[in-house]
This record gives C-alpha cells, sequence and structure tokens, in this order.
C-alpha cells in the first residue's frame, strides 16, 4: 500500500521537454551529426532535468511532495514507454524514432487532438513486454539525490499509462487476425507493477500514469461496449495491490470522462487509485457525487496547458471551492488540464516590442508555461486559505482580461457584419457537372494530369537566403530576387519534367501557417516562442488574437510570377482556414468556427485576387481536417459541419472555370469521409502510397466522384520510388475508380526532401503516368 502522502495542492502534469533556449533539440542533434558521443547527450539531458525540476521549484511548485513532475523524455513519451517495457530494446531508442540505413522509424502520429507526434508502437502475440528500463526510477534518484551539489527535488514521475499505451499501439506485422495490442493487457500491467514497486523502493512518494484514451472515442471507439471499462478497472486493481508502491495519480487530459459513449470516469473512482485528474478547459466538471471519489484527491485541471492565454483567476477560484461540494471527492487539488508540452515556456523571453507584429498589450494578456505554473500555484494557495490570500493576484489577471477584451483589433465591427451577412448561396458553387465541363474547355488537360502537392525542396541556400534576411543581412530587394530565381529554377524543372499542372514551389513560406499569420490582421507570430511537434522539431505556433483580416494580397505576386514563366497553368497556393486554426494558438473568447468563418473570408478574397491574376487553378490545403476532430463522437458533426462551411466560405466564390484542389495529408480517414466529400473542391489530393490506395476505394464506395490525387510517391523518406512501383499505385487507383477522376501527384509537399531524389522521383511519377495513360 502506498505511503500516506496527501495529493499536494497544486501542480502541473507537465512541462516542455526540448528547453527554454531548445538545448534538447540542439544535444540530439549534435550527437546524431556525430558531433558528440551518448555521454555528452546523457549529460546535455541530465542538466536540462535538474534545471528544469528546480526551476519549477523556483516557480513556486514544493520540493518535497511529488508537485513537480517528471515528465522529461528524451524524444517522445510513448516511445519512452515501449522501452520501459521492453517492447522496444533501449539500444534501438533513436532507431525506433528516426530509422538507419537498414529499419525504417515506428509510424508517427497526432496526439490526441493536437499537433504534437508520438510514435506508434508495434505490439504483436510475442513482443516482450516487462519492466525493462528503469528510466522513470533513475530520473526519480538524480533529482530527489542530486550529486552536483544543487537542490534536491522530490518529483512525481510520469508515464503514460498502460491502457492508454497498448490502444495507442498497432498490431505488428504478422500477428493473427484479429489481434489487438489490448490483448496484451496483463502482461503490459505486469510490467508497470514492476515499475511502481521498483519507484516505490527509490522513495517516489506519488506516480501519474496518463490516460487520455479514456476521453478519446476516436481510439477506443472499435471496442466492444463496457471493454474499455473492463480493462481500466482489472488494470488498476492489479497496480493498486502492489506492494510498497508510490500513490497514483491517473490524469485524463484532453476531453470529457464522461460521454455519451460511455462513463470512463466511474472505473477509476472505483478503483483503488488515490488522485485522478480531469481536464476542466475541454472537459467538464463531473455533477453529482461520483461514488469512490471521496476516499480521493480530484486535481482539477483548470489551468489551459494547450493554449496561451492568461487564466480568468477570480472565476477559477470559484469553481475549483465548489468541486468539492459538488462532486464529494476527498480533496481538491489545482492543476492544469493537460501537460504544458504544448505552449511555449515562458513569457518573458520573448521580446515585446511591437516588432514584426507582436503587439507589446499582449505581453500582459498571456500565460506561457511558467506563467501558468504561477497560476496553479496562485489557485492553490487561494484554495487553502481563501480569496483575500491572493487578492492582488486574482485583481492582476482579472484587469489583464478586461484590457484585452475591450482592445481595439479583438472586436472590428467590419469583421463580424461581414460575418453576419453570409448566407447559404456563399457556401455553393454551380454543380460539379457544370464546373467540370468549363474546367476542363479551360485546361485542356490529358487524363490522370500529374501535379505537386506545393512546395518543392527548401534548400540550404533558400534557409541561409531567409536568415539573413532575417537578420538584416539581406534587404527586401534582394531576399525576392533571390525567391524569384527560385521560382523560376522550379518552374522551369516542371516544365522539364512535364508535369501537367505546375506551383511556384513555396520557397518564400518559412511555413505555410506562419506566412499566412504574418500577414494577416488579427495575428502575431514569437520569435522564441517554440513548442516540441515531434524529437527534436519544434514550431512556433502564431498567436490568433483578433478579429481576422485582410490588409493586402497575401500570396498573388509570387503565382503571378510564376504564371508569366510559362503556358502550363500554374496553381495558386493558399492554406485553408481550419489548417491555420488548428497549427496557431487561437482565442477562447469565441466559437471556434466564428474564427474559422474569418479567416475564410480573407482567404475567399485572396481566392478572388488570384483569380483576378489569371490563376485556373486554386488549391486550399487543409492537411490538418482530421487533427481537430473532437475526440468524443457526439462532438464531431458540429465540428465537421463548421469546418467544411469554412473552407467552402474560402472558395465558393470562385468562378465555375476555375478549378478548385484541397490537400489532405493523414492517414486515418475514416470519420472524416463524408467531410471530404463535403468540401465540394474539384480536386482533392491525399496522402495514400503507403497505404496502398486505399482511400480511393473507400472514397468511391461513398459515392465521392470528383478528382481525386491519390499519393503515388511517400515523400516521408528520401527513397527513389521506380517507375514500376508508382505504376502499379497507379493502376490500383484507375481500377477502384473513374480513371476520368484520377489525378498523379505525390503524397504532399517536398519541402523536406532534396532535389536529388525530388528530381527522379518526378520522373519515375511522370513516366508512370504516361504508362497508364496508353492503357487507358
Ligand atoms: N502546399 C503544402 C506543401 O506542399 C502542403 C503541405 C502539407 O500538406 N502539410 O508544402
Ligand atoms: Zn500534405
Amino acid at each position: 500500500m502506498p505511503i500516506a502522502t496527501p495529493f499536494p495542492g497544486g501542480t502541473i502534469l507537465g512541462y516542455p521537454r526540448i528547453g527554454r533556449r531548445r538545448e534538447l533539440k540542439r544535444a540530439l542533434e549534435a550527437r546524431w551529426a556525430g558531433r558528440t558521443t551518448d555521454a555528452e547527450l546523457e549529460a546535455a539531458s541530465r542538466a536540462l532535468r535538474l534545471a528544469t525540476v528546480r526551476r519549477l521549484v523556483a516557480l513556486g511548485l514544493d520540493p518535497a511532495d511529488g508537485s513537480v513532475p517528471s515528465s522529461f523524455s528524451p524524444y517522445d513519451q510513448v516511445l519512452d514507454a515501449a522501452v520501459l517495457l521492453g517492447a522496444v530494446p533501449a539500444a534501438d531508442y533513436f532507431v525506433a524514432a528516426r530509422g538507419d540505413g537498414a529499419r525504417p522509424p515506428l509510424e508517427m502520429t497526432k496526439w490526441f487532438d493536437t499537433n504534437y507526434h508520438y510514435l506508434v508502437p508495434e505490439i504483436g502475440p510475442d513482443t516482450p513486454l516487462t519492466f525493462a528500463d528503469d528510466a522513470p526510477v533513475r530520473w526519480f534518484a538524480e533529482a530527489a539525490r542530486p550529486d552536483d551539489g544543487g537542490q534536491a527535488v522530490v518529483t512525481r514521475p510520469v508515464v503514460v499509462g498502460p491502457v492508454t499505451f497498448l490502444l495507442l499501439a498497432k498490431a505488428a506485422a504478422g500477428a493473427p487476425v484479429g489481434f489487438r495490442p489490448l490483448d496484451r493487457l496483463d502482461d503490459a500491467v505486469a510490467a508497470y507493477a514492476d515499475l511502481l514497486a521498483a519507484l516505490g523502493a527509490a522513495g517516489a512518494p506519488w506516480v501519474q500514469l496518463d490516460e487520455p484514451a479514456l476521453v478519446a472515442d476516436t481510439v477506443t471507439g472499435h471496442l466492444a461496449p463496457g471493454a474499455l471499462a473492463e480493462a481500466v478497472t482489472r488494470a488498476y486493481a492489479t497496480l493498486t495491490a502492489v506492494p510498497g508502491r508510490p500513490a497514483i495519480l491517473v490524469a485524463a487530459p484532453y476531453g470529457d470522462l464522461r460521454g455519451a459513449s460511455g462513463d470512463h470516469l466511474a472505473p477509476l473512482a472505483a478503483s483503488d487509485v488515490e488522485a485522478i485528474a480531469v481536464d476542466l478547459v475541454r472537459g467538464s466538471a463531473p455533477t453529482g457525487l461520483v461514488p469512490g471519489l471521496e476516499s480521493k484527491a480530484l486535481v482539477a485541471g483548470l489551468v489551459d496547458g494547450h493554449n496561451v492565454w492568461r487564466a480568468d483567476l477570480a472565476a477559477r477560484l470559484a469553481q475549483a471551492a465548489r468541486l468539492q461540494a459538488a462532486t464529494g471527492t476527498g480533496a481538491v487539488a489545482v492543476g492544469t488540464s493537460t501537460s504544458l508540452l504544448h505552449v511555449p515556456h515562458d513569457v518573458e523571453d520573448e521580446t515585446w516590442d511591437g516588432a514584426a507584429g507582436r503587439d507589446p498589450r499582449l505581453r500582459d494578456w498571456l500565460a506561457f508555461a511558467d506563467q501558468k505554473v504561477a497560476e496553479v500555484v496562485t489557485l492553490a494557495r487561494g484554495l487553502a486559505h481563501g480569496p483575500g490570500a491572493v487578492a492582488e493576484q486574482i485583481a492582476a489577471a482579472s484587469a489583464a482580461l478586461a484590457d484585452r477584451a475591450a482592445a481595439a483589433g479583438v472586436v472590428v465591427p467590419a469583421v463580424r457584419e461581414r460575418v453576419a451577412r453570409l448566407g447559404e448561396a456563399d457556401v455553393a458553387r454551380a454543380p460539379y457537372r457544370e464546373r467540370a465541363a468549363a474546367q476542363a474547355a479551360r485546361l485542356s488537360l490529358p487524363p490522370l494530369p500529374t501535379t505537386t502537392i506545393g512546395s518543392f525542396p527548401q534548400t540550404p541556400e533558400i534557409r541561409a537566403a531567409r536568415a539573413a534576411w532575417a537578420r538584416g543581412a539581406l534587404d527586401d530587394a534582394a531576399y525576392e530576387a533571390a525567391m524569384r530565381a527560385e521560382v523560376a529554377r522550379v518552374v522551369a524543372l516542371q516544365e522539364e519534367l512535364g508535369l501537367d499542372v505546375l506551383v511556384h514551389g513555396e520557397p518564400e513560406r518559412n511555413d505555410m501557417v506562419q506566412h499566412f499569420a504574418e500577414r494577416l490582421d488579427g495575428f502575431a507570430v514569437t520569435a522564441g516562442g517554440w513548442v516540441q511537434s515531434y524529437g527534436s522539431r519544434c514550431v512556433r505556433p502564431p498567436i490568433l488574437w483578433g478579429d481576422v483580416s485582410r490588409p493586402a494580397p497575401l500570396t498573388v505576386a509570387w503565382t503571378r510570377y510564376a504564371q508569366s514563366l510559362t503556358a502550363k497553368p500554374v496553381k495558386g497556393m493558399l492554406t485553408g482556414p481550419v489548417t491555420i486554426l488548428a497549427w496557431s494558438f487561437v482565442r477562447d473568447d469565441q466559437p471556434l468556427g466564428d474564427t474559422a468563418a474569418q479567416v475564410a473570408l480573407a482567404l475567399r478574397d485572396e481566392v478572388a485576387d488570384l483569380e483576378a491574376a489569371g490563376a485556373a487553378v486554386v488549391q486550399v490545403d487543409e492537411p490538418a481536417l482530421r487533427e481537430l476532430l473532437p475526440l468524443r463522437r457526439e462532438d464531431q458533426r458540429a465540428y465537421l459541419d463548421w469546418a467544411v462551411r469554412a473552407f467552402r466560405l474560402a472558395t465558393a466564390g470562385a468562378a465555375p472555370d476555375t478549378q478548385v484542389h484541397t490537400h489532405l495529408c493523414y492517414s486515418e480517414f475514416g470519420e472524416v469521409i463524408d467531410a471530404i466529400d463535403g468540401l465540394d473542391a474539384d480536386v482533392t489530393s491525399l496522402e495514400a502510397a503507403r497505404s496502398r490506395m486505399e482511400i480511393v476505394p473507400q472514397l468511391r464506395d461513398a459515392g465521392y466522384g470528383r478528382g481525386i490525387g491519390p499519393g503515388v510517391y511517400d515523400i516521408h523518406s528520401p527513397r527513389v520510388p521506380s517507375a514500376g512501383e508508382v505504376t502499379e499505385l497507379l493502376r490500383l487507383a484507375v481500377r477502384a475508380i473513374e480513371p476520368a477522376l484520377v489525378w498523379v501527384n505525390p503524397d504532399c509537399g517536398l519541402k523536406t526532401r532534396g532535389y536529388a531524389e525530388t528530381t527522379e522521383s518526378l520522373r519515375h511519377l511522370v513516366a508512370a503516368a504516361r504508362a497508364v495513360r496508353a492503357s487507358l
């Protein structure tokens, strides 16, 4: 039985791992480049781990009671769990993450509804599942008993829980039909039991097991009714019976434990775990007495771990104070809704000098990770000693909130009025048949037209020019000239390759969302607000803080220039409204659908300007359509309705003879098949090579009857597919759907590839298209 330690009054579910100066990124990349040794990587990682837990103490978390999470990972927390269980040998950690010459990496996919990517473990009937790696124990010990003379911190190790781990895993190749990783629950739980015993022996008062699968029908929807509750009950019965274990906190971030598909709070509350963390930003507070909760702590996820806005402390404190009576819980503690992995480190790291759209007022409206820790500490103090104990902090938060609500730009009447005037006519184009005929006449393309998704390789020269421009070492004219030269080169290459619909190559775009955010009113971009996307990769999501409008055309000059160089059609290339929202920090003071409509209208004006500049084809990319899909099935319809409507708002102003393309890139289309049809794009390109075109018959069966470009070339690796392979994939597509609908294109943009492999692969793609055309 656990050491009797009450749950701390305030905690966070996890903290950014990459380092405020991206120390981990640099250490990893130096190791991978062979510039450092394993020992040097470990030393840098250890320094970062210790600095992090001490920073959390400096910010007000208690150093002695397990308030401070130990949520470090060298690359990914799901991979860590696979290594913990021996499913991936510790020595193969980075091979599993990145592949080596011989072995491919594990598949990577999005973590719940975030833009963080995890590695998908492969579990079969015989995959080892035993307690094989004691990293959580070592990291606990190094902080609790440091040998560097620094402060000791008793942390709370954070590990992905067994149920979620297995639900996120996929069946290993060769597993018998019908096998599911969750079939191995007892083996996995036995390994976790050994981990808990080891943590207890090391003196850990608390351990946190993350079970976000419990809020996500997208992950558990395939299970038989009751199977999830049964798995939770079984797993936690075993784990709570481990002698000498730490007290257990089960965290369920990203949504609601209770929904139409089941009450997943009940089995947790009925178990003998000591604490449950619920997300009160995305999810709702339990209502009514919850049996079993009286003997547990309820960690109330009141501070948003997934967005950057300063919390309304007055409202949150009142909510916390109500919870105890409402739920009958043994104790209420204050927490974050999710790990702080999804937000940058510290508002103070940014220079809020008014440059680059960074409005100085914003600083006061925001809370990054460190500010959120302080909010948790304040709320915990207020809960323990009454609001009077934190009156000053509450007043400051309320004042910032009021300032934000009243600030110019947050509400722009002209934008609101335009959205309010919209009607059904604004989202409808002419019937597809009519459009298709007009487009065929205008474009006169061959059957199986060839194209690419938009970006061409971002060469070291392009990156160097952009960096020099940002530093001021290259002036606007010189930068522009360098990018135009690149566009000319990309157009010439596409002509030489014989592609049918060309692109300008997107050299001028640092990022497909940031590029637009920098040019739209209502957004700010940060200089150093990095957030881990996967492994050593970080992104800087823009901050969408006000009503959105387009002060000037965004992309037209580049498309016009590219079109001036060729007689072939050049696609105008835009990022869609849903993707712009998904990869930004969005305002939390109005429904997302309203924000999407504003972005869509800005894009609609851009489409009109592209048409006026002569573009016959416009592509609006929505690679994140699936990512924002609500985790609970009952919420999905409403989301897809506004998401589809936003895309149509952006595109439906196009003339019938303007061909609208869209691009989607993820491989699980299940829940969004109808939405793809609903977008009403003339041509949809999608990722399909790795799944061998399985989306094509799926779309056909769903009645999809417009252009489709299933990717025939997997751009995620430098491997060059042979013309034969591409031909084979293409034949699968034309056999599955009306060949007149089929387009030939890679899976996604080429920006991460090099020119050598890109050129050869596209040559094979064009050859395959010609071969299959000849046999139609
Ligand atoms: N047009 C973008 C590109 O080619 C699309 C990228 C994406 O789908 N993520 O880079
Ligand atoms: Zn893509």
